[in-house]
């Protein structure tokens, strides 16, 4: 349930059904407004290979300018997208939206050999149109398949395997790019390592969180490099967030990463400016070691 404070001020109290509803119910009419008032921005967050310290990805993150309460992120309000069928909507904007940005940066020439991923809800695998929403939006924004990368949660996978892997076949063969994202967190993802046309599995955040403390966790993390290298699959870690982070995943054999050490998920604007200077400076990503 949701235990911020309420339109007007006073908090709900959590066993309190009807409180809570008539907030779901009010965040509803907001997404609705967010929807068509475009509220929604899209953050971009660098992923960086640190053997060439070159940019090789930027995943949009969905960020809602909440009129009032300002930049609110996808915790506050994914759920209830999802389950009142709204996040369709959203989701599609994020699609069109990040074609079109990359289609920008590329148009200005500071963008070379990198994809831009976004992430998949399961709502979306089930509509019988996605395949073809893919293709539309990279058609109108003019971006070639090979820069879209689509991240998919062992979740959509478990859920509907066989048409999922159909779906994802077809959208391969486009040149489309798949990553697993999360990796770890889900259910029998060995299956899908094999079978599916994966290029990236990405190791879940909250087993690099504790890795350097927790020696399951660091075997975990070992083991997905190991996996996921020897099957032929690109591995970057997800929330890299120290230089002692870093190095005890390069020991390890890991070279992609994407976090808060690198670089915090930030506006188009701002990454934009960045993109310039690297472009100015070799094309080297000034975070690398
Ligand atoms: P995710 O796809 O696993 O995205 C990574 C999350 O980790 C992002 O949270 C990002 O801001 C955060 N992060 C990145 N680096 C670090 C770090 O170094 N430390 C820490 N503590 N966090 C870091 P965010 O943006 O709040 O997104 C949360 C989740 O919401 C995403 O997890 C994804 O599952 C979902 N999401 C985000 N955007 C979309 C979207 O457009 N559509 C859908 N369906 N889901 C989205
Ligand atoms: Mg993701
Ligand atoms: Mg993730
Ligand atoms: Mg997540």
């Amino acid at each position: 349930s949701v235990k911020e404070g309420g339109r007007h001020g006073f908090r709900f109290h959590d066993a309190d059904v009807e409180a809570d509803l008539h907030q779901r119910v009010t965040l509803i009419e907001e997404l609705h407004e967010a929807i068509t008032k475009q509220q929604f921005v899209l953050y971009l967050q660098p992923q960086i290979d640190t053997h060439s310290c070159q940019l090789v990805g930027v995943e949009g993150l969905l960020r809602w300018n909440h009129p009032e309460k300002g930049i609110r992120g996808p915790g506050d309000f994914i759920d209830v997208a999802e389950d009142s069928g709204l996040l369709l909507d959203i989701d599609g904007w994020v699609l069109q939206d990040a074609c079109r940005q990359m289609r920008a940066w590329h148009d200005q020439g500071v963008m070379r050999q990198a994809t831009i991923s976004v992430n998949l809800s399961t709502l979306q695998f089930k509509t019988s149109d996605f395949e073809s929403n893919v293709l539309a939006a990279l058609g109108r924004t003019g971006l070639a398949p090979r820069y879209l990368e689509l991240e998919i949660t062992e979740r959509s996978l478990a859920e509907r395997p066989d048409e999922v892997a159909a779906v994802m076949q077809r959208l391969s063969a486009k040149g489309i790019r798949f990553s697993i994202d999360d990796f770890g967190t889900g259910y029998s993802s060995l299956q899908y390592l094999k079978r599916l046309p994966v290029s990236k599995i990405k190791i879940a955040q909250e087993f690099i969180r504790d890795m350097m403390s927790d020696s399951s966790d660091a075997s975990i993390v070992r083991a997905i490099i190991s996996l996921g290298t020897e099957l032929g699959h690109d591995v970057i870690a997800e929330g890299v967030e120290t230089k002692a982070q870093l190095e005890f995943l390069q020991q390890r054999g890991c070279h992609l990463f994407q976090g808060y050490y690198f670089g915090h998920p930030q506006p188009a604007s701002e990454l934009t400016e960045r993109l310039r200077r690297v472009a100015g400076s070799d094309g080297k990503w000034p975070v690398c070691t």
